[in-house]
């Protein structure tokens, strides 16, 4: 089967993940992909085919060499995102796109318009697979399981080509933030590894925010308002103050690349109590950690006018994996050399959330996060280039060969 036709098969499976279930994988869906996905492996005869009760699909493509080389190993998530159906998924390829908007769908009037999506225009003459515009398309992340699945492939049907051992790992829930959760570290067994969970060709990411939540509880106190004078105390009041001591800018509307910023994500008040909850966030940990202290310090300010009423629970939520990577940056240099190999002009920019790749780093496994080739994801509007893919795939092979070279 050709990649193309891979990615057709595998997004045929409603995949989609559930943070309410409370099981792992998430949804029953993700382990009928996961024991298609198995069955798929065992007929490349790969080795060590395995798939645990969570739905952590692994697999070996054994070493050509007689030489020590590392381990190493490429990770896809098989979910696809809650926030937007899978089922169903009738994907279309559009060939040699010529620049024009394309309708998904005539009936409902659903557009995929370079007037709304101008990076459309940066695939003109390529083949784009897209959606009827009633479901998403799951190339966030099918099309990386297609993309390894396809380079192990070709590593099998091309000897000439040396590596060594090769992990496969496919997981479930990214979706929910748990693809890491029950990711046996331990058991892949590599030195290192990479996603392929990144957007348009080129991504090459290996930091990401470091992230807390805060939640800053203000008492006040209630009285009839026609005998308040001095007494009264409004949480809501003392609330928007707290509110306004924060920096006006730093916020998420009004910061890019490496700018921090403090989230105010929630507020709920009354005049006898309210609750304001802030995610924190930025790539540095020193302006990371001073960000913490300012919310320490304004919730101290206010109980100087307020004795007692304000209250804060900070709690970290995730990392930066880039202190993981550092260490290690000859892995980064591997994946460039990959890309400019295959034709395709890096482009490392930081994360402005969190990945998999994070916490697997930060368990042990050093994974940096490549492009996959789609764009739009996590809705209709969805697409991938079939082009971006077989780089995608090209870049896989190629790190395989660079490793075994070194
Ligand atoms: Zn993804």
């Amino acid at each position: 089967m050709k990649l193309t036709e891979r990615f057709l098969d595998f997004v045929k499976f409603d995949t989609q993940s559930d943070e309410l279930t409370n099981m792992t994988p998430s949804t029953p869906g993700q382990m009928e992909f996961a024991q298609y996905l198995k069955s798929l492996l065992e007929q490349m005869n790969l080795e060590d085919v395995s798939l645990d009760q969570n739905g952590y699909l692994f697999a070996t493509l054994p070493s050509n060499i007689d030489r020590e080389v590392p381990t190493i190993g490429f990770i896809a998530h098989m979910d696809t995102s809650p926030d937007m159906s899978g089922r169903r998924v009738n994907p279309r390829i559009v060939k040699n796109y010529d620049g024009e908007p394309i309708v998904l769908n005539q009936e409902k009037k659903i557009i995929l318009s370079p007037e709304e999506f101008p990076e459309l225009k940066n695939y003109i003459g390529q083949d784009l697979i897209v959606t009827d515009g009633n479901t998403l398309l799951g190339a966030d992340d099918k099309a990386g399981i297609a993309e390894i699945i396809d380079a192990v492939s070709y590593l099998q049907e091309h000897p000439e080509i040396k590596h060594g051992k090769i992990r496969i790992g496919f997981n479930p829930d990214e979706e929910i933030g748990l693809g890491a959760h029950k990711f046996d570290v331990e058991r892949f067994g590599c030195e290192f590894a990479y996603t392929m969970d990144g957007g348009a060709i080129g991504e090459l990411e290996f930091e990401n925010f470091n992230a807390a939540s805060a939640k800053v509880v203000i008492k006040g106190r209630n009285v009839h308002p026609g005998y308040a004078k001095h007494k009264m105390i409004n949480s809501i009041r003392v609330a928007n103050n707290f509110i306004a001591m924060l920096p006006r800018w730093e916020t998420p509307e009004h910061t890019e690349g490496y700018e921090g910023f403090y989230h105010l994500v929630g507020i709920e008040g009354s005049v006898e109590q309210t609750t304001l909850t802030y995610i924190i966030r930025d790539h540095d940990r020193k302006r990371f950690e001073s960000r913490k202290r300012e919310i320490e310090h304004l919730v101290r300010k206010t109980n100087m006018e307020y004795p007692g009423c304000c209250s804060v629970e900070i709690k970290d939520q995730y990392a930066n994996m880039r202190e993981k990577i550092e260490p290690v940056m000859h892995i980064i240099d591997i994946a460039e050399q990959a890309m400019r190999d295959a034709g395709v002009e890096p482009r490392v920019q930081p994360i402005r959330g969190g990945t998999d790749g994070a916490q697997l780093s930060f368990k042990g496994l050093p994974c940096p996060n490549i492009f996959a080739g789609g764009e739009n994801f996590h809705g209709r509007y969805e697409f991938v280039s079939i082009q971006s893919m077989q780089k995608a795939r090209d870049v896989i092979v190629n790190i395989c060969r660079i490793v075994a070279d070194k």
